[in-house]
């Protein structure tokens, strides 16, 4: 089998089926993202209990990388705690810019390779703000609390 049609079956289940696609009522924390280049837009919701993530979910449209990004980053970011999100992201923005990979503890060695479909776009620099987009709006999200934010990646 060829990876790399594997690796797009999997971005195209998430952009057609997003996994927690719904807005939540009283999140502890939220943001918007826009990416202006592709037009993409995500909300991402974040509730949090202590330091950990007890719930996140998204809405948003855009492209399938964008959409699958944002579906794939909430089911992986579900019960982690924040220094784990923040690792995740770290190794994960490593991988899409082609940049030097930080050490990512072993614990995360799955939810890393589950990241592995969204790589491709590191040869596509414009679709590297796709494929980060929800990301950078969970950070703001954090940064920002329950007034919400808006981050546009330029
Ligand atoms: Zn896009």
């Amino acid at each position: 089998m060829d990876l790399r049609d594997l690796y797009q079956d999997i971005i195209l289940d998430h952009g057609q089926h997003p996994r927690n696609f719904r807005a939540q009522e009283h999140p502890s924390h939220f943001a918007n993202g826009h990416n202006p280049l592709c037009g993409d837009r995500v909300t991402v919701y974040v509730t949090l209990e202590g330091e950990r993530v007890k719930d996140v979910s998204f809405q948003g449209r855009g492209c399938a990388i964008s959409q699958a990004s944002a579906s794939l980053m909430t089911e992986i970011l579900k019960g982690k705690t924040l220094a784990e999100a923040e690792a995740l992201f770290r190794g994960f923005h490593a991988k899409v810019t082609g940049g030097a990979e930080p050490a990512t503890p072993d614990a995360l060695a799955d939810d890393m390779e589950r990241l592995e479909p969204l790589t491709g776009v590191k040869s596509y620099p414009a679709r590297v703000k796709c494929a980060t987009l929800a990301w950078h709006a969970f950070e703001a999200a954090l940064r920002s609390g329950a007034t919400g934010a808006t981050v546009k990646t330029e």
